[in-house]
């Protein structure tokens, strides 16, 4: 009989981030399926906030807190982790592939004889464990087995809805926790504002924007200004995420007209990422194969591109605008600032 233990962390509000409320929703599902045990390990400074959002869980609610636990840290981090799996006596460990849990999970799956498998999209429900990840920059779907115990399982954030509240809130237990001597000192976090930054994993939206915005235009100019005013002002109004073609991020390499908040960060495609966003909309990117194969877990996609033979509309795309985009983006964030 496997012993399920799901790890969960909360972020910078004090509630559960939602990857570990997917993980939470993958672990009751797990649990009904085996008919196996559930236990839920939150790791805190105060896990009040976090065992509401467990409300109406048939599960075994565990909390490992700590001053200490406030900022990542490997050595806090760990011992949390680890306490929280002997406490549980778990055998299949559910964590989100978050940057605090892949970062001390594999260490803590050492620590107790384990193995780690990361990035899981999908967790079969049969008679026994299978774990679903793709490997070849998504191109092959592996399911995996193991007969090794514990065995910790990183899940990709955006693979499935978050568990929902209902009723009342669990009972909990402390779990004791001896944390070692604690070298790192975290004396703050440096990152851009949130309105800075344009990579949003959490966005509905995806919006692409390609190399069409720095090529010349109807009146034989370029409009790099204007590109820029109308990708960010939408970024900003529809809080949505920043991708870009290949084609866009290597200019910067040419010498030819930039957008200077592209990175090859942004690049989605085979050489880039493969964002899970509910929605796309791809602006000025011809939508060959290469690229539109990072678009794979983006469920509507949408093109504008003035070419009507462009890759979008041969079957990769679920409308195709045939307009010019930069003034449909002047129309659309002219329509959201109306809106707010
Ligand atoms: C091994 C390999 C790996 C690759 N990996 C990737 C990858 O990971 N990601 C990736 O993106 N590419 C990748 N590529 C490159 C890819 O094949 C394309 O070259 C690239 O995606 C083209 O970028 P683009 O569509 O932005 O530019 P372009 O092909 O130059 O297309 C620009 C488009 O903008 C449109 N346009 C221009 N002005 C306007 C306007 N005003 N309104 C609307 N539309 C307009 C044009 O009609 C045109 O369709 C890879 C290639 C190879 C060989």
């Amino acid at each position: 009989m496997e012993n399920i233990l799901v790890l969960t962390h909360v972020d910078e509000s004090g509630a559960l981030s939602r990857a570990s409320l997917e993980s939470v929703a993958a672990g009751a599902e797990l649990s009904a399926a085996l008919s196996a045990p559930l236990a839920i390990g939150v790791v805190a400074v105060d896990a009040t906030a976090a065992i509401a959002q467990l409300a109406g869980l048939q599960a075994r609610v565990l909390a490992a807190t700590a001053v200490e636990l406030a900022e990542p840290r490997f050595a806090s981090d760990a011992a949390a982790c680890e306490a929280l799996c002997r406490q549980a006596a778990a055998t299949i460990v559910l964590a989100p592939g978050s940057s605090r849990f892949t970062r001390v999970l594999p260490a803590v799956a050492h620590r107790l004889g384990g193995v780690t498998d990361t990035h899981i999209t999908s967790l079969t429900n049969g008679t026994q464990v299978e774990a679903t990840r793709w490997f070849y920059r998504q191109r092959v779907e592996a399911v995996i087995t193991r007969t090794v115990r514990p065995w910790f399982l990183l899940l990709d954030a955006g693979t499935r809805a978050p568990y929902a509240a209902t009723g009342a809130a669990p009972s909990v237990e402390s779990v004791t926790l001896t944390l070692p001597a604690l070298r790192t000192q975290v004396l703050g976090i440096k990152a851009p504002k949130q309105d800075e930054q344009t990579i949003r994993p959490d966005a509905k939206l995806l919006f692409v924007a390609g190399a069409g915005w720095t090529k010349k235009q109807a009146d034989g100019q370029v409009h790099a200004a204007d590109a820029e005013e109308r990708i960010l002002g939408f970024i900003r109004n529809a809080d949505a995420s920043l991708g870009s073609s290949k084609s866009l991020v290597d200019q910067s390499g040419e010498n030819q007209a930039v957008l200077k908040f592209m990175t090859h960060l942004n690049q989605i495609g085979q050489t880039g990422s493969t964002p899970r966003h509910v929605k796309g909309l791809s602006t000025c990117c011809h939508g060959e194969e290469p690229h539109v194969v990072g678009w794979r877990f983006i469920n509507e996609r949408r093109a504008i591109n003035l070419d009507a033979n462009c890759g979008w509309a041969r079957g990769k795309a679920d409308v195709v605008y045939i307009a010019d985009a930069f003034a449909v983006m002047d129309k659309v964030n002219a329509l959201l600032a109306e809106k707010k």
